[in-house]
């Protein structure tokens, strides 16, 4: 065993958040207007963006299977058309657990790589998801971008290479100035990155770039999750990813070990960081085992 499995173990300690394991009886879902016909629910898991008008409904991820029908009262209120599209951003199971309830209504629209993990064992902080049951697989995938027509506006989901996964997508929505992040961006706390999947703390960064790069000042940011956020916010998260990988990658280039970097520490400048669900030894860990992995590479 080389030292990088011997790291992934210590990650194994997470809490799984992303399983449905929780009592779902006391979650309310909370519907908060975004602009134009977009809307974001928040519950448990990651939140759901939504375009309500004339067309029906589009969801943007759907949390967990046990929340679908507090999920449809929400949507009820918003509009009364009908489920049309469902687009998941990627794969974990807090943003994709509701497919098999509302993929039976409506096509579910991904990434190649989505549909490729969902139907296939998988494994999340050393524990064995298995394949997701038909009716729950994205029957639309796309390589690169797609879009969606509908509620006068063009929804345009774009592929980020390995950020997040190797499956996630952004979603624009292009007429209301609003973008839908999917896990690329947690509001204020540390992300997850699901090196396992794919993911990689570099490209989240890069990811994160290049959707401010493309973004008017003026949009609304919806989050995996954490509270909606302008672009200003997904700016300082990018600050975040930059500075405390860069404080890392010095560490290393001194020839620190993992235990010594997390003994460190980082500047208390990024201490409320760490007060979601990725603490911060937990983040130190994450950029670690990114960066050492992609040193490795040719
Ligand atoms: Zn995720």
């Amino acid at each position: 065993m080389n030292r990088c499995s011997l790291v992934v173990s210590t990650i194994l300690l997470l809490p799984p958040a992303i399983e449905a394991q929780q009592d779902f009886s006391k979650v309310e879902i909370q519907a908060i207007h975004v602009a134009g016909p977009v809307h974001m629910l928040l519950g448990s898991g990651g939140n759901i963006g939504v375009s309500a008008g004339a067309d029906g409904i589009l969801i943007v991820d759907d949390q967990f299977a046990p929340l679908a029908e507090k999920i449809r009262a929400a949507l009820k209120k918003l509009g009364e058309g009908k489920l049309k599209f469902v687009l998941n951003t990627h794969w974990h199971g807090d943003h994709t657990g509701g497919n098999q309830e509302f993929g039976r209504e409506a096509p579910i629209i991904a990434h190649t790589n989505v549909r490729k993990r969902l139907a296939t064992r998988q494994t999340i902080f050393g524990k064995e998801i298995e394949p997701s049951p038909r009716e729950a697989l994205p029957v639309i995938t796309f390589d690169d971008s797609l879009s969606v027509h509908f509620n006068g506006e063009e929804i345009r989901a774009l592929h980020v290479a390995a950020s997040h996964t190797d499956g996630d997508s952004v979603i624009f929505f292009t007429g209301s100035n609003v973008v839908h992040m999917g896990d690329n961006f947690f509001n204020g706390t540390f992300p997850f990155v699901d090196l396992d999947s794919g993911g990689d703390v570099l490209g989240m960064a890069r990811a994160v770039e290049d959707v401010l790069s493309k973004l008017p000042a003026d949009a609304r940011v919806i989050p995996g999750h954490g509270p909606l956020a302008g672009a200003a916010e997904l700016r300082s998260y990018l600050r975040m990813l930059r500075e405390t990988t860069e404080i890392v990658r010095k560490r290393i280039a001194l020839g620190w070990d993992l235990e010594r970097i997390k003994a460190e520490g980082l500047p208390g400048e990024w201490a409320g960081w760490g007060g979601g669900f990725i603490k911060t030894d937990q983040w130190l860990e994450i950029v670690h085992r990114s960066l050492s992995r992609s040193s490795r590479k040719p």
